[in-house]
Protein backbone atom coordinates (compact mmCIF):
# COMPACT_ATOMS: atom_id res chain seq x y z
CA UNK A 1 0.00 0.00 0.00
CA UNK A 2 1.42 3.60 -0.71
CA UNK A 3 -0.76 5.50 1.50
CA UNK A 4 0.94 8.10 2.93
CA UNK A 5 3.34 9.26 0.62
CA UNK A 6 2.10 12.51 -0.50
CA UNK A 7 2.91 12.22 -4.10
CA UNK A 8 3.37 8.81 -6.34
CA UNK A 9 4.26 8.61 -9.74
CA UNK A 10 3.24 5.91 -12.41
CA UNK A 11 2.86 5.39 -15.63
CA UNK A 12 -1.14 4.64 -15.52
CA UNK A 13 -3.74 5.18 -12.80
CA UNK A 14 -6.31 3.05 -12.74
CA UNK A 15 -9.51 3.82 -10.93
CA UNK A 16 -12.12 1.59 -9.32
CA UNK A 17 -10.79 -1.59 -8.25
CA UNK A 18 -13.57 -3.80 -9.17
CA UNK A 19 -13.91 -7.03 -11.89
CA UNK A 20 -13.24 -4.08 -14.98
CA UNK A 21 -10.46 -2.52 -13.09
CA UNK A 22 -8.33 -5.54 -12.00
CA UNK A 23 -8.58 -6.65 -15.01
CA UNK A 24 -7.50 -3.80 -17.27
CA UNK A 25 -4.43 -3.48 -14.62
CA UNK A 26 -3.66 -6.82 -15.00
CA UNK A 27 -4.10 -6.02 -18.71
CA UNK A 28 -1.80 -2.94 -19.05
CA UNK A 29 1.03 -4.83 -16.48
CA UNK A 30 1.72 -7.31 -18.87
CA UNK A 31 1.72 -4.19 -21.72
CA UNK A 32 5.03 -3.13 -20.06
CA UNK A 33 3.72 -0.43 -17.62
CA UNK A 34 3.78 0.82 -14.16
CA UNK A 35 0.22 0.73 -13.14
CA UNK A 36 -1.25 2.18 -9.55
CA UNK A 37 -4.74 0.37 -9.38
CA UNK A 38 -6.88 2.71 -6.72
CA UNK A 39 -9.77 1.36 -5.00
CA UNK A 40 -11.98 2.99 -2.33
CA UNK A 41 -13.23 -0.33 -0.92
CA UNK A 42 -10.66 -2.49 1.16
CA UNK A 43 -9.96 -5.34 -0.72
CA UNK A 44 -10.98 -7.37 2.56
CA UNK A 45 -14.78 -5.62 2.37
CA UNK A 46 -14.72 -6.93 -1.92
CA UNK A 47 -13.03 -10.41 -1.07
CA UNK A 48 -14.55 -11.67 1.88
CA UNK A 49 -18.09 -12.84 2.74
CA UNK A 50 -19.85 -15.48 1.54
CA UNK A 51 -22.11 -15.84 -2.16
CA UNK A 52 -23.38 -12.69 -2.61
CA UNK A 53 -26.10 -14.25 -5.30
CA UNK A 54 -24.42 -12.25 -8.01
CA UNK A 55 -22.72 -14.04 -11.38
CA UNK A 56 -21.67 -13.89 -14.34
CA UNK A 57 -21.56 -15.36 -17.81
CA UNK A 58 -17.82 -14.88 -19.45
CA UNK A 59 -17.45 -15.73 -23.37
CA UNK A 60 -15.17 -17.93 -24.86
CA UNK A 61 -13.35 -15.18 -26.09
CA UNK A 62 -13.14 -13.58 -22.65
CA UNK A 63 -11.51 -16.80 -21.14
CA UNK A 64 -8.70 -16.27 -23.80
CA UNK A 65 -8.18 -12.69 -21.90
CA UNK A 66 -8.43 -13.93 -18.61
CA UNK A 67 -5.76 -16.98 -19.13
CA UNK A 68 -3.42 -14.59 -20.89
CA UNK A 69 -3.92 -12.79 -17.73
CA UNK A 70 -2.83 -15.65 -15.58
CA UNK A 71 -6.35 -15.16 -13.73
CA UNK A 72 -8.37 -17.65 -15.45
CA UNK A 73 -6.86 -21.18 -13.44
CA UNK A 74 -8.24 -20.06 -9.83
CA UNK A 75 -11.51 -19.80 -12.29
CA UNK A 76 -12.31 -22.68 -14.00
CA UNK A 77 -12.43 -25.17 -11.24
CA UNK A 78 -15.53 -23.60 -10.19
CA UNK A 79 -17.07 -22.22 -13.49
CA UNK A 80 -19.71 -24.50 -15.53
CA UNK A 81 -19.03 -24.67 -18.91
CA UNK A 82 -22.27 -23.65 -21.37
CA UNK A 83 -22.90 -26.21 -24.00
CA UNK A 84 -26.23 -25.15 -24.86
CA UNK A 85 -28.43 -21.89 -24.73
CA UNK A 86 -32.12 -22.14 -25.53
CA UNK A 87 -34.29 -19.19 -26.12
CA UNK A 88 -37.74 -19.37 -26.34
CA UNK A 89 -40.77 -16.28 -26.27
CA UNK A 90 -43.55 -16.62 -24.09
CA UNK A 91 -46.10 -19.47 -25.49
CA UNK A 92 -44.85 -19.38 -28.79
CA UNK A 93 -44.02 -22.74 -30.57
CA UNK A 94 -40.81 -21.30 -31.98
CA UNK A 95 -37.42 -21.08 -30.03
CA UNK A 96 -33.65 -20.93 -31.19
CA UNK A 97 -31.23 -23.58 -30.39
CA UNK A 98 -27.56 -22.65 -29.91
CA UNK A 99 -25.16 -25.90 -29.83
CA UNK A 100 -21.89 -25.10 -28.95
CA UNK A 101 -20.93 -28.54 -31.21
CA UNK A 102 -22.29 -26.13 -34.31
CA UNK A 103 -18.90 -24.20 -33.65
CA UNK A 104 -16.44 -26.76 -32.49
CA UNK A 105 -15.81 -28.90 -29.71
CA UNK A 106 -15.33 -26.04 -27.09
CA UNK A 107 -17.83 -24.68 -24.52
CA UNK A 108 -19.46 -21.22 -25.81
CA UNK A 109 -18.87 -19.74 -22.44
CA UNK A 110 -18.85 -20.52 -18.47
CA UNK A 111 -20.78 -19.05 -15.55
CA UNK A 112 -19.41 -19.09 -11.82
CA UNK A 113 -20.09 -16.61 -9.11
CA UNK A 114 -18.61 -13.03 -8.95
CA UNK A 115 -17.14 -13.82 -5.80
CA UNK A 116 -14.81 -16.41 -7.65
CA UNK A 117 -13.61 -14.40 -10.51
CA UNK A 118 -12.60 -11.08 -7.86
CA UNK A 119 -11.16 -13.30 -6.16
CA UNK A 120 -9.01 -14.80 -9.37
CA UNK A 121 -8.21 -11.38 -10.43
CA UNK A 122 -6.91 -10.25 -7.05
CA UNK A 123 -4.54 -13.25 -6.47
CA UNK A 124 -3.37 -12.55 -9.97
CA UNK A 125 -2.97 -8.95 -9.18
CA UNK A 126 -0.58 -10.13 -6.27
CA UNK A 127 0.81 -11.92 -8.87
CA UNK A 128 1.30 -9.35 -11.52
CA UNK A 129 4.73 -7.45 -9.99
CA UNK A 130 3.79 -4.08 -11.75
CA UNK A 131 0.46 -3.35 -10.40
CA UNK A 132 0.65 -1.26 -7.25
CA UNK A 133 -2.87 -1.59 -4.78
CA UNK A 134 -4.03 1.92 -3.74
CA UNK A 135 -6.85 1.92 -1.06
CA UNK A 136 -8.03 5.39 -1.49
CA UNK A 137 -11.13 7.12 -2.79
CA UNK A 138 -10.24 9.66 -6.02
CA UNK A 139 -11.83 13.10 -4.97
CA UNK A 140 -10.39 15.08 -7.75
CA UNK A 141 -9.19 14.88 -11.32
CA UNK A 142 -6.81 17.68 -13.21
CA UNK A 143 -5.39 16.54 -16.44
CA UNK A 144 -2.69 19.35 -18.63
CA UNK A 145 -0.15 18.54 -21.28
CA UNK A 146 2.56 17.44 -19.37
CA UNK A 147 0.70 14.94 -16.43
CA UNK A 148 -2.59 13.90 -14.91
CA UNK A 149 -3.35 14.60 -11.29
CA UNK A 150 -5.45 12.07 -9.03
CA UNK A 151 -6.09 14.04 -5.30
CA UNK A 152 -7.32 11.26 -2.79
CA UNK A 153 -9.12 11.06 -0.11
CA UNK A 154 -6.55 9.97 2.72
CA UNK A 155 -4.66 13.72 1.47
CA UNK A 156 -1.85 12.10 -1.03
CA UNK A 157 -1.64 12.48 -4.52
CA UNK A 158 -0.89 10.61 -7.49
CA UNK A 159 0.72 11.66 -10.98
CA UNK A 160 0.62 9.67 -14.14
CA UNK A 161 0.44 9.76 -18.13
CA UNK A 162 -2.64 8.81 -18.12
CA UNK A 163 -5.76 7.80 -16.29
CA UNK A 164 -8.50 4.88 -16.73
CA UNK A 165 -11.65 5.38 -15.46
CA UNK A 166 -12.99 1.76 -14.08
CA UNK A 167 -15.34 3.28 -11.67
CA UNK A 168 -18.36 1.97 -12.30
CA UNK A 169 -22.14 2.93 -13.79
CA UNK A 170 -22.28 6.57 -12.13
CA UNK A 171 -18.59 6.99 -12.83
CA UNK A 172 -17.12 9.87 -10.62
CA UNK A 173 -14.25 10.53 -13.14
CA UNK A 174 -16.04 10.42 -16.40
CA UNK A 175 -18.52 13.41 -14.37
CA UNK A 176 -15.28 15.39 -14.09
CA UNK A 177 -13.78 15.33 -17.16
CA UNK A 178 -17.24 16.60 -18.01
CA UNK A 179 -18.31 13.48 -20.29
CA UNK A 180 -21.82 13.61 -21.19
CA UNK A 181 -24.08 9.98 -20.80
CA UNK A 182 -26.65 8.61 -22.92
CA UNK A 183 -29.05 7.06 -20.15
CA UNK A 184 -32.45 5.27 -20.55
CA UNK A 185 -34.24 4.22 -17.48
CA UNK A 186 -36.25 0.76 -18.24
CA UNK A 187 -38.11 0.96 -15.41
CA UNK A 188 -37.45 -2.53 -14.82
CA UNK A 189 -35.87 -4.76 -12.10
CA UNK A 190 -33.65 -7.84 -12.40
CA UNK A 191 -34.77 -10.37 -9.68
CA UNK A 192 -31.67 -12.45 -8.39
CA UNK A 193 -31.49 -15.73 -6.51
CA UNK A 194 -30.26 -19.36 -7.03
CA UNK A 195 -32.11 -22.65 -7.04
CA UNK A 196 -30.91 -26.21 -6.66
CA UNK A 197 -32.66 -28.85 -8.52
CA UNK A 198 -33.12 -32.41 -8.45
CA UNK A 199 -31.89 -33.31 -12.07
CA UNK A 200 -28.90 -32.19 -13.93
CA UNK A 201 -29.04 -28.75 -16.28
CA UNK A 202 -26.48 -30.59 -18.86
CA UNK A 203 -24.91 -26.70 -19.30
CA UNK A 204 -27.32 -25.55 -21.13
CA UNK A 205 -28.58 -22.00 -20.30
CA UNK A 206 -32.30 -20.88 -21.25
CA UNK A 207 -33.12 -17.31 -21.89
CA UNK A 208 -37.25 -17.36 -22.05
CA UNK A 209 -38.65 -13.82 -22.64
CA UNK A 210 -42.33 -13.42 -20.81
CA UNK A 211 -44.27 -11.43 -20.67
CA UNK A 212 -42.39 -8.98 -17.92
CA UNK A 213 -39.51 -9.06 -19.06
CA UNK A 214 -36.53 -11.98 -19.75
CA UNK A 215 -36.06 -14.90 -17.62
CA UNK A 216 -33.16 -16.67 -17.64
CA UNK A 217 -31.86 -19.81 -16.23
CA UNK A 218 -28.15 -19.73 -15.83
CA UNK A 219 -26.05 -22.96 -14.98
CA UNK A 220 -24.32 -23.40 -11.92
CA UNK A 221 -21.67 -26.19 -10.39
CA UNK A 222 -23.43 -28.68 -8.99
CA UNK A 223 -27.26 -29.10 -9.21
CA UNK A 224 -28.15 -25.55 -9.33
CA UNK A 225 -28.96 -22.38 -11.16
CA UNK A 226 -28.72 -18.75 -11.12
CA UNK A 227 -32.13 -16.79 -12.12
CA UNK A 228 -31.98 -13.64 -13.38
CA UNK A 229 -35.78 -12.58 -13.43
CA UNK A 230 -36.68 -9.36 -15.16
CA UNK A 231 -39.99 -7.69 -14.25
CA UNK A 232 -41.58 -4.22 -14.46
CA UNK A 233 -40.37 -2.28 -11.85
CA UNK A 234 -43.92 -2.42 -9.85
CA UNK A 235 -44.35 -5.99 -10.27
CA UNK A 236 -40.83 -6.59 -9.32
CA UNK A 237 -41.79 -4.61 -5.83
CA UNK A 238 -44.76 -7.03 -5.24
CA UNK A 239 -42.75 -9.78 -5.98
CA UNK A 240 -39.86 -8.96 -3.29
CA UNK A 241 -42.61 -8.72 -1.06
CA UNK A 242 -43.90 -12.20 -0.54
CA UNK A 243 -43.00 -14.52 2.17
CA UNK A 244 -40.39 -16.69 0.75
CA UNK A 245 -42.69 -19.42 0.14
CA UNK A 246 -45.21 -17.87 -2.42
CA UNK A 247 -41.61 -16.33 -3.73
CA UNK A 248 -40.73 -20.28 -4.45
CA UNK A 249 -44.16 -21.05 -6.15
CA UNK A 250 -44.44 -17.87 -8.72
CA UNK A 251 -40.32 -18.31 -9.60
CA UNK A 252 -41.58 -22.43 -10.45
CA UNK A 253 -44.26 -21.32 -11.91
CA UNK A 254 -42.01 -19.56 -14.50
CA UNK A 255 -39.07 -22.01 -14.53
CA UNK A 256 -41.14 -25.18 -15.22
CA UNK A 257 -40.66 -28.27 -13.89
CA UNK A 258 -38.23 -29.26 -16.30
CA UNK A 259 -36.09 -30.19 -13.56
CA UNK A 260 -37.95 -31.33 -11.13
CA UNK A 261 -38.65 -29.54 -7.73
CA UNK A 262 -36.80 -26.77 -6.80
CA UNK A 263 -35.53 -25.05 -3.64
CA UNK A 264 -34.32 -21.56 -3.52
CA UNK A 265 -31.20 -21.67 -1.94
CA UNK A 266 -29.65 -18.10 -2.74
CA UNK A 267 -30.00 -14.85 -1.07
CA UNK A 268 -32.87 -12.24 -3.11
CA UNK A 269 -30.94 -9.57 -4.69
CA UNK A 270 -32.61 -6.91 -7.50
CA UNK A 271 -31.20 -4.33 -9.01
CA UNK A 272 -32.78 -1.54 -11.35
CA UNK A 273 -32.08 -1.58 -14.38
CA UNK A 274 -30.73 1.57 -16.78
CA UNK A 275 -28.56 2.08 -19.31
CA UNK A 276 -25.46 4.61 -19.63
CA UNK A 277 -23.31 5.16 -22.44
CA UNK A 278 -20.60 7.57 -22.34
CA UNK A 279 -20.52 10.00 -25.56
CA UNK A 280 -16.59 9.90 -25.75
CA UNK A 281 -14.82 7.29 -24.61
CA UNK A 282 -11.59 9.82 -23.87
CA UNK A 283 -10.99 12.85 -22.89
CA UNK A 284 -7.41 14.95 -22.18
CA UNK A 285 -5.16 11.83 -20.62
CA UNK A 286 -8.57 9.87 -19.73
CA UNK A 287 -9.75 6.44 -21.17
CA UNK A 288 -13.18 4.98 -19.86
CA UNK A 289 -12.96 1.07 -19.67
CA UNK A 290 -16.02 -1.14 -18.40
CA UNK A 291 -19.24 0.10 -16.86
CA UNK A 292 -18.00 3.34 -16.92
CA UNK A 293 -17.81 3.66 -21.00
CA UNK A 294 -21.23 1.38 -21.19
CA UNK A 295 -23.58 0.19 -18.62
CA UNK A 296 -26.17 -1.80 -20.66
CA UNK A 297 -28.71 -4.45 -19.90
CA UNK A 298 -27.86 -7.61 -18.79
CA UNK A 299 -30.65 -9.34 -20.97
CA UNK A 300 -27.37 -11.32 -23.01
CA UNK A 301 -24.94 -11.40 -19.90
CA UNK A 302 -22.29 -9.51 -21.78
CA UNK A 303 -21.38 -6.18 -19.51
CA UNK A 304 -18.60 -7.49 -18.09
CA UNK A 305 -16.93 -9.46 -21.21
CA UNK A 306 -17.38 -6.02 -23.29
CA UNK A 307 -14.64 -4.41 -20.23
CA UNK A 308 -12.86 -7.52 -21.02
CA UNK A 309 -12.64 -6.53 -24.70
CA UNK A 310 -12.01 -2.39 -23.44
CA UNK A 311 -9.17 -3.93 -21.44
CA UNK A 312 -7.41 -5.85 -23.93
CA UNK A 313 -7.63 -3.09 -26.63
CA UNK A 314 -6.58 -0.24 -24.53
CA UNK A 315 -3.40 -2.81 -23.55
CA UNK A 316 -2.88 -3.30 -27.08
CA UNK A 317 -3.01 0.23 -28.51
CA UNK A 318 -1.14 1.59 -26.14
CA UNK A 319 1.82 -1.07 -26.43
CA UNK A 320 1.75 -0.21 -30.14
CA UNK A 321 2.21 3.28 -29.38
CA UNK A 322 5.02 2.33 -26.47
CA UNK A 323 7.02 0.96 -29.16
CA UNK A 324 6.93 4.13 -31.32
CA UNK A 325 8.00 6.37 -28.25
CA UNK A 326 4.55 7.39 -28.08
CA UNK A 327 3.43 8.15 -24.08
CA UNK A 328 -0.10 6.09 -22.77
CA UNK A 329 -1.87 9.66 -22.55
CA UNK A 330 -1.04 10.94 -26.01
CA UNK A 331 -3.76 12.06 -28.35
CA UNK A 332 -2.76 9.38 -30.74
CA UNK A 333 -3.02 6.51 -28.42
CA UNK A 334 -6.10 7.64 -27.11
CA UNK A 335 -7.82 8.30 -30.51
CA UNK A 336 -7.19 4.55 -31.78
CA UNK A 337 -8.36 3.34 -28.58
CA UNK A 338 -11.52 5.09 -29.37
CA UNK A 339 -11.65 4.34 -32.46
CA UNK A 340 -11.08 0.36 -31.87
CA UNK A 341 -13.91 -0.04 -29.63
CA UNK A 342 -16.51 2.20 -31.20
CA UNK A 343 -18.42 -0.49 -33.22
CA UNK A 344 -17.93 -3.41 -30.79
CA UNK A 345 -19.38 -0.90 -28.33
CA UNK A 346 -22.77 0.04 -30.27
CA UNK A 347 -23.62 -2.92 -31.69
CA UNK A 348 -23.81 -4.29 -28.13
CA UNK A 349 -25.25 -1.22 -26.96
CA UNK A 350 -28.05 -1.39 -29.68
CA UNK A 351 -28.33 -5.29 -29.34
CA UNK A 352 -29.50 -4.88 -26.11
CA UNK A 353 -31.67 -2.22 -26.22
CA UNK A 354 -33.29 -3.30 -29.15
CA UNK A 355 -33.93 -7.16 -27.97
CA UNK A 356 -35.47 -5.75 -24.70
CA UNK A 357 -37.53 -3.04 -26.59
CA UNK A 358 -38.55 -5.74 -29.71
CA UNK A 359 -39.33 -8.64 -26.35
CA UNK A 360 -41.81 -5.97 -24.39
CA UNK A 361 -43.85 -5.51 -27.26
CA UNK A 362 -47.23 -7.32 -26.62
CA UNK A 363 -49.34 -7.20 -29.67
CA UNK A 364 -49.72 -10.58 -31.51
CA UNK A 365 -48.73 -9.52 -34.58
CA UNK A 366 -45.50 -8.86 -33.61
CA UNK A 367 -45.19 -11.59 -30.99
CA UNK A 368 -45.90 -13.76 -34.38
CA UNK A 369 -43.08 -11.73 -36.41
CA UNK A 370 -40.83 -12.52 -33.06
CA UNK A 371 -41.76 -16.33 -33.10
CA UNK A 372 -41.02 -16.38 -37.03
CA UNK A 373 -37.89 -14.67 -36.38
CA UNK A 374 -36.22 -17.22 -34.09
CA UNK A 375 -36.89 -20.09 -36.13
CA UNK A 376 -35.95 -17.95 -39.38
CA UNK A 377 -32.40 -17.36 -37.47
CA UNK A 378 -32.30 -21.14 -36.23
CA UNK A 379 -33.28 -22.14 -39.96
CA UNK A 380 -30.13 -20.12 -41.48
CA UNK A 381 -26.77 -21.59 -40.85
CA UNK A 382 -24.64 -18.59 -41.44
CA UNK A 383 -26.86 -16.06 -39.53
CA UNK A 384 -26.70 -18.58 -36.56
CA UNK A 385 -22.92 -19.40 -36.35
CA UNK A 386 -22.49 -15.29 -36.43
CA UNK A 387 -24.85 -15.24 -33.91
CA UNK A 388 -23.00 -17.74 -31.71
CA UNK A 389 -19.34 -15.92 -32.39
CA UNK A 390 -20.89 -12.72 -31.52
CA UNK A 391 -22.05 -14.21 -27.97
CA UNK A 392 -18.69 -15.81 -27.81
CA UNK A 393 -17.02 -12.87 -28.17
CA UNK A 394 -15.05 -13.71 -30.82
CA UNK A 395 -16.61 -11.81 -33.95
CA UNK A 396 -14.80 -8.92 -36.06
CA UNK A 397 -11.55 -7.97 -35.12
CA UNK A 398 -9.52 -9.76 -31.87
CA UNK A 399 -7.38 -8.30 -29.64
CA UNK A 400 -3.88 -9.74 -29.31
CA UNK A 401 -4.49 -10.86 -25.74
CA UNK A 402 -7.22 -13.31 -27.11
CA UNK A 403 -5.38 -14.60 -30.25
CA UNK A 404 -2.15 -15.53 -28.39
CA UNK A 405 -0.39 -13.02 -30.32
CA UNK A 406 2.77 -10.82 -28.25
CA UNK A 407 0.93 -7.83 -26.71
C1 LIG B 1 -28.26 -8.46 -13.08
C2 LIG B 1 -26.97 -8.36 -13.80
C3 LIG B 1 -26.41 -9.48 -14.40
C4 LIG B 1 -25.21 -9.38 -15.11
N1 LIG B 1 -24.70 -10.50 -15.71
C5 LIG B 1 -23.58 -10.39 -16.44
C6 LIG B 1 -23.03 -11.53 -17.09
O1 LIG B 1 -23.57 -12.63 -17.00
N2 LIG B 1 -21.90 -11.39 -17.84
C7 LIG B 1 -21.29 -10.17 -17.97
O2 LIG B 1 -20.28 -10.09 -18.68
N3 LIG B 1 -21.77 -9.07 -17.35
C8 LIG B 1 -22.88 -9.15 -16.59
N4 LIG B 1 -23.37 -8.05 -15.94
C9 LIG B 1 -22.61 -6.78 -16.04
C10 LIG B 1 -21.43 -6.75 -15.08
O3 LIG B 1 -21.83 -7.13 -13.79
C11 LIG B 1 -20.82 -5.34 -15.06
O4 LIG B 1 -20.54 -4.96 -16.39
C12 LIG B 1 -19.52 -5.33 -14.25
O5 LIG B 1 -19.72 -5.78 -12.94
C13 LIG B 1 -18.98 -3.90 -14.21
O6 LIG B 1 -17.74 -3.91 -13.53
P1 LIG B 1 -16.91 -2.56 -13.40
O7 LIG B 1 -15.64 -2.96 -12.73
O8 LIG B 1 -16.85 -1.84 -14.70
O9 LIG B 1 -17.79 -1.60 -12.44
P2 LIG B 1 -18.12 -1.77 -10.88
O10 LIG B 1 -18.29 -3.18 -10.51
O11 LIG B 1 -19.25 -0.83 -10.62
O12 LIG B 1 -16.79 -1.26 -10.14
C14 LIG B 1 -16.49 0.10 -9.99
C15 LIG B 1 -15.51 0.23 -8.82
O13 LIG B 1 -15.01 1.58 -8.78
C16 LIG B 1 -14.90 1.98 -7.43
N5 LIG B 1 -14.93 3.44 -7.41
C17 LIG B 1 -15.94 4.24 -7.86
N6 LIG B 1 -15.60 5.53 -7.69
C18 LIG B 1 -14.36 5.55 -7.16
C19 LIG B 1 -13.48 6.61 -6.75
N7 LIG B 1 -13.82 7.90 -6.88
N8 LIG B 1 -12.28 6.26 -6.24
C20 LIG B 1 -11.92 4.96 -6.10
N9 LIG B 1 -12.71 3.93 -6.45
C21 LIG B 1 -13.93 4.22 -6.97
C22 LIG B 1 -16.12 1.33 -6.77
O14 LIG B 1 -15.95 1.21 -5.36
C23 LIG B 1 -16.16 -0.03 -7.46
O15 LIG B 1 -15.42 -1.02 -6.78
C24 LIG B 1 -24.55 -8.12 -15.22
C25 LIG B 1 -25.09 -6.99 -14.60
C26 LIG B 1 -26.28 -7.10 -13.90
C27 LIG B 1 -26.85 -5.87 -13.25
Amino acid sequence: MLNGAMESRFDICVVGGGMSGMTAALALAQAGFEVALVERIPRRTILEGSFDGRVSSISWGSKLVLERLDAWQDVVPHAQPILDIRVSDRQSPFFLHYDHRDLGDHPMGWIMENRVLRQALDSAVGRAGRVHPVCAGVVAMECDDASATLDLDDDSRLRCNLVVACDGAGSPLRTMAGIDAWRHDYRQTAIITTVRHTRPHDGIAHERFLAGGPFAILPLPGDRSSIVWTEDEDVARRVLELDHSTFAEELAWRFGDFLGPLDVTGPVLDHHLSLAVANRLTGNRLALVGDAAHAIHPIAGQGFNLGIRDAAVLAEVLADMARLGLGPGSGAALAAYARRRRVDTWMLVSMTHGLNRLFAMRSPPVALARGLGLALVGSMKPVKRLLMKDAMGVAGRLPRLMTGERL
